[in-house]
């Protein structure tokens, strides 16, 4: 294998999900978490930040339970009482590798789109760290409203990376990455070593999950490092079940697939508002708008927009789409001024109208630029500042 080098790293966040922590269904096995703890304790030794994000609680859950069987459509309630019970049975596993302390953090969506939630979650894995103790992280399975979810642990440990300033993220799999083509149908689809940019080329090669306790394909872990190289953070995926993969990091190589982070990263609350804030509603606009913003830098006004969808309060992120012909075209996500009422009175009015139709005036921008994200039809963000 071509071996690709990695630039140096001080804080990491290594992803480990249900394959490798529970192996055959059998939940506290050490087969593959062994190699995985060793790499962390000479990490650690070496003065670097390691946080792990696990999963398995799901499927240590199950292990006590005689008389369920695997099955991926499982009930919600059945789902979060096994978390509940696998959880702890989680952290324990995790803990015997270690003489420094672990310290479970159960994170939910609802968590991270809230600001202060958010710089709260940050604080305290910061302290953590500087404590010397070995944050474990995982979706709060219990208490998360399942259309709330972030949903699986890849996209969960890109959030947390962005969070914690990373500078690696390491997606352990069962696979060695990402192959040119599907390598359980395909005997000569080739690793790719490098990839430079995400793009819907990248997307095709992810196919869906074949594994019924994994919650993430292929595609999950792209979008992560979509999510993770936007904020300015090298990805590797690559297969944790093989020690050589953690040695070749030790050498400072890659034996798996490397997404570069880019080059001009988004700034971080744009990237929070791209990737972690909910879309509430959306507007639709002209094409003089449509134009405006993407060819001018432009602020989104009101006389833009033709039509608003969905109810949302000020400060609520919608998308900004254009319909060209029968196509959506999802130009923009940003922060509005107006709340889904008032833009209904003002939309198509002129900036010097809004004070006398609404009695006040916050902004003239309904958007403002600062506020926004272009995203580029293909994937992604677009960056602009
Ligand atoms: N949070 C789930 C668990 O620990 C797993 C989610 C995932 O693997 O993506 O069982």
């Amino acid at each position: 294998m071509n071996q690709i080098k990695i630039p140096d790293w001080k804080r990491a966040v290594i992803k480990v999900g249900s394959s490798l922590v529970a192996p055959d269904g059998k939940a506290s096995s050490t087969k593959y978490t062994l190699a995985i703890a060793n790499f962390i304790i000479q990490n650690h030794n070496l003065g670097r930040e390691i946080i792990l994000v696990s999963s398995g609680a799901v499927a240590a859950g199950l292990a006590t339970q005689q008389n369920f069987k695997a099955k991926s459509n499982r009930s919600i309630p059945e789902k979060q009482a096994l978390a509940a019970i696998g959880q702890p049975l989680l952290m324990q596993s995790w803990s015997r590798f270690f003489d420094f302390p672990c310290a479970q953090v159960l994170l939910t969506m609802d968590g991270l789109h809230n600001r202060e939630r958010y710089v709260n979650a940050k604080n305290t894995i910061n302290e953590l760290l500087k404590l010397k103790t070995l944050p474990i992280v995982n979706e709060n399975d219990t208490v998360a409203v399942e259309e709330l979810k972030v949903g699986d642990n890849d996209n969960l440990a890109a959030h947390v990376a962005v969070l914690a300033e990373a500078d690696l993220l390491i997606i352990c799999t069962d696979i060695d990455g990402l192959y040119d083509d599907n390598p359980t149908k395909n005997k000569n689809a080739k690793l790719i070593p490098v990839v430079e940019i995400i793009n819907d080329k990248i997307y095709s090669l992810a196919g869906g999950s074949n594994n019924p306790i994994a919650t993430g394909g292929m595609r999950t872990k792209i979008e992560a490092a979509e999510k993770a190289v936007s904020g300015g953070i090298n990805t590797i995926i690559m297969n944790g079940t093989k020690s050589k993969s953690f040695d070749s990091i030790m050498d400072g190589k890659v034996h798996g697939t490397l997404i570069k982070k880019l080059k001009t990263p988004v700034a971080a609350k744009k990237h929070w508002l791209m990737h972690t804030m909910i879309n509430e509603g959306k507007v639709i606009i002209d094409e003089g708008a449509k134009n405006a913003i993407i060819n001018k830098g432009a602020s989104l006004l009101s006389t833009g927009i033709i039509a608003i969808e969905g109810t949302f309060t000020v400060g609520a992120a919608i998308s900004v789409v254009f319909i060209d012909g029968k196509n959506e075209m999802i130009i923009a996500k940003g922060t509005t001024q107006y709340n889904s009422q008032d833009l209904s009175k003002i939309k198509g009015k002129k900036s010097g109208e809004i004070e006398s139709i609404l009695g006040y005036l916050t902004n003239k921008e309904v958007i403002d630029r600062s506020d926004m994200v272009l995203i580029n039809n293909t994937n992604g963000v677009k960056n602009d500042k």
